[in-house]
């Protein structure tokens, strides 16, 4: 049987839930159980997959094709684990199969009401991972704050869950915020003592506190929160702000978060953490023998939690190669042919990134140029693919209106195209190419020397795609299709063999970036930056495509 640990927020949104619940969870995997976590989210969206970046950040697509919360990309870069689309709920998502349950006429006569049937609906989802022995523990991240009107049914269906469950296979873990006021010079519990008094009001009491802290909490202090919350004072964590969200893990275990929890549930099979790997890769990461500078061309750089899992890769890539990656926010919409040597020369790479519409476009195939011309290392994700294809076109096929139909529907050389199962589809929710595809890679390709392998396996998330038509073209012309769909032909990946390092896919590799096994691309691509910024150093003057070293 499994058990099931909960972790609640309150006071405010952001202490990172998500980091704190995937920390124990790691503490409890590297003590030989078997973890996974999932996310319950309370708005109405059914996937985040419809949402802005702006509004919730990136969009994390799993090996099933879920669009899901960008938390379920901390759980699997923690936990080195697949997650699916059972691992991200939405109050949608639950109001949905209610509604066509009762269209089906399954509660016929009855009055559908959100208690029982909606609480009875996240029930069943809180536990469904837990079925089939293939987990010790289920971790359940609730989003939101306590005390939010939307969170309600949620914590009802925990208080339920609580109650139908033996008392040590449910523990609830509580994050707050004791603030520190620089006027009083003093660390308040109030905002603490208020959101568990109103959780307890809803019907659910906290286990462990976990406390976000800027100051160290003083055995006063966590007397005081233990008092006055009535939890053990062993049970009172706290979680100080760290350089790094991959130092969390051990200082959740300094603080034994894992052994109250294994406590509370009664289980006593466990061993002393394994940890060494993770260890070794915060070492890497803390001290650093290189550094490299990467400019990551988008168009939501505002919102750093809009391109998060390529932001991690760096940081798997980094610590492998043993070098610090400082990554430069360079909004595409501002740059120019007049401005773009300006922005872009003191770069040792450039990762041109995901997104959709028409806006920054132009500023992303003028980048593009730029890399090419300059030998300038080049990563393109999706779009960012798109776009060298499109610069490629314009620039060297000199087929000078060549642009994708996303943003050209007339162009007369639609180099970029919708996909033909896509030309059907209105709907918006879930309709694109989601989740991994293999690829068949060309032999001694540069994708071919970074994989290692032929047959590779990676994440979608798009409708447009390489046009076939063109690709003698391309290939004649120096950019070959050196990765493509075995099944559909679709080209995957695209490179410029006569270029030190210049590489864009169709899909999405950051998705598949963990702690411990870093991307490979990623990997190679700071490999490539390092290259070139140490040719830099004792060339001074950038090297020009075709140029002799
Ligand atoms: N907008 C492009 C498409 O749908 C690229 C999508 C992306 O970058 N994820 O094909």
């Amino acid at each position: 049987m499994a058990k099931y640990i909960f972790v609640t927020g309150g006071v405010t949104s952001s202490l990172g839930k998500g980091i704190i619940a995937a920390s124990l969870a790691k503490l409890l995997q590297a003590r030989g159980l078997r973890v996974t976590i999932q996310k319950f989210d309370p708005y109405i969206n059914v996937d985040p997959g419809t949402l802005n970046p702006y509004e919730h950040g990136e969009c994390f697509v799993t090996e099933d094709g879920a669009e899901t919360d960008l938390d379920l990309g901390h759980y699997e870069r923690f936990l080195n684990i697949f997650t699916s689309q059972a691992n991200n709920v939405t109050t949608g998502r639950i109001y949905q199969t209610v509604i066509n349950k009762e269209r089906e006429g399954a509660y016929l006569g009855k009055t559908v009401q959100v208690v029982p049937h909606i609480t009875d609906e996240i029930k069943r989802r809180m536990v469904l991972l837990g079925q089939n022995n293939e987990f010790d523990i289920i971790i359940t991240e609730i989003g939101g704050t306590v005390g939010d009107i939307e969170s309600l049914p949620f914590i009802e269906a925990l208080r339920q869950l609580q109650w139908e469950l033996p008392e040590e296979d449910t523990v609830v873990v509580h994050l707050t915020l004791i603030p520190y006021l620089k006027a009083a010079k003093e660390l308040k519990t109030k905002p603490t003592q208020h959101s568990v008094k109103m959780l307890s009001q809803e019907g659910v009491h906290p286990d462990i506190l976990v406390c976000r802290t800027e100051e160290s909490l003083s055995v006063d202090i966590r007397r005081k929160i233990a008092l006055f919350c009535n939890v053990k004072q062993e049970a009172v964590i706290e979680a100080a702000d760290a350089p790094t969200i991959y130092e969390v893990p051990l200082a959740m275990m300094r603080e034994k978060l894992d052994l109250i929890c294994l406590k509370k549930m009664n289980i006593t099979q466990y061993k002393e953490p394994e940890l060494n790997k993770w260890k070794e890769f915060l070492d890497k990461l803390k001290y650093p023998k290189h550094k490299v500078t990467i400019g990551l061309i988008g168009k939501y750089i505002e919102l750093q939690d809009a391109y998060k899992s390529i932001l991690e890769a760096f940081v798997h890539a980094g610590a492998m190669n043993e070098c610090k990656v400082q990554v430069v926010n360079v909004h595409s919409e501002f740059i120019t042919d007049e401005n773009v040597s300006e922005k872009l020369s003191n770069l040792d790479g450039l990762l041109v990134a995901p997104g959709f519409g028409h806006r920054g476009v132009e500023g992303k195939i003028i980048a593009v140029r730029y890399a090419r011309e300059h030998n300038l290392p080049f990563f393109g994700i999706c779009l960012g693919m798109q776009m060298a294809v499109i610069e490629f076109a314009q620039n060297v096929l000199s087929l000078k209106g060549a642009h994708s139909t996303e943003m050209d529907p007339n162009t007369n050389d639609p180099v970029i195209d919708l996909m033909e199962e896509q030309k059907t589809i209105t709907a918006k929710g879930g309709t694109m190419r989601l989740g991994s595809y293999a690829c068949a890679l060309k032999s001694n390709s540069l994708a071919s020397e970074i994989y290692g392998t032929e047959v590779i396996s990676e994440r979608h998330r798009h409708r447009w795609e390489f046009n076939n038509k063109y690709l003698t073209r391309f290939e004649e012309a120096g950019m070959i299709a050196s990765g493509k769909n075995p099944e559909s032909d679709l080209v995957e990946i695209i490179e410029i063999p006569s270029h030190p390092f210049f590489i864009g896919v169709q899909y999405h590799p950051e998705l598949k970036s963990t702690v411990e096994n870093p991307q490979p691309i990623f990997v190679h691509f700071i490999k490539a930056a390092k290259e070139y910024a140490e040719l830099k150093s004792s060339a001074r003057t950038p090297l020009l495509q075709g140029e002799m070293i």
